[in-house]
């Protein structure tokens, strides 16, 4: 497992316990070069179908939200865990609704999720993945986060 920190390929495992009633292993890991740590989980596999809007599928990627999610949060203050916990609430939605769910839906999810945490990474996301149905919608939540602000 790389570092995020320095990207040296030497971490070890400093604590491993079973997360969210035993479906998912989460461990600390410190990486020798550095001495930073951070934490990775690992999950089963997914059987879980993501309907793209085009009408294709692909298997539901908790790693595809990271991702996603991380880039809207780029630069933003927010608290250590956080993305972790969004990924699993959006995975408890598409659990609950799957084996199929729409991508729709799993953006759907992510902005609820994302609005909780950081008005800003929300706008971001939203501008990027399009999830307004119109222009006008994304322009009036700009205009309402800035009379808030
Ligand atoms: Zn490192």
């Amino acid at each position: 497992m790389r570092c995020p920190y320095c990207g040296a390929d030497d971490t070890r495992v400093v604590d491993s316990r079973p997360a969210e009633g035993g479906s998912t292993i989460r461990r600390r890991r410190e990486c020798e070069a550095c001495h930073n740590r951070f934490t990775t989980y690992e999950r089963r596999e997914y059987a879980l179908v993501v309907r793209k809007r085009d009408g294709s599928a692909e298997p539901f990627s908790p790693g595809k939200i990271v991702s996603g999610v991380s880039r809207a949060m780029v630069g933003r203050d927010v608290l250590p865990g956080s993305l972790e916990a969004l990924v699993r609430t959006v995975e408890g939605f598409a659990e609950e609704h799957g084996p199929e769910v729409s991508s729709a839906e799993i953006g759907h999810r992510v902005l609820e999720a994302l609005r909780e945490l950081d008005e800003v990474a929300y706008l971001r996301f939203a501008s990027v993945h399009k999830e307004f149905e119109h222009a006008v919608d994304f322009e009036r939540e700009v205009a309402a986060l800035e009379e808030r602000t």
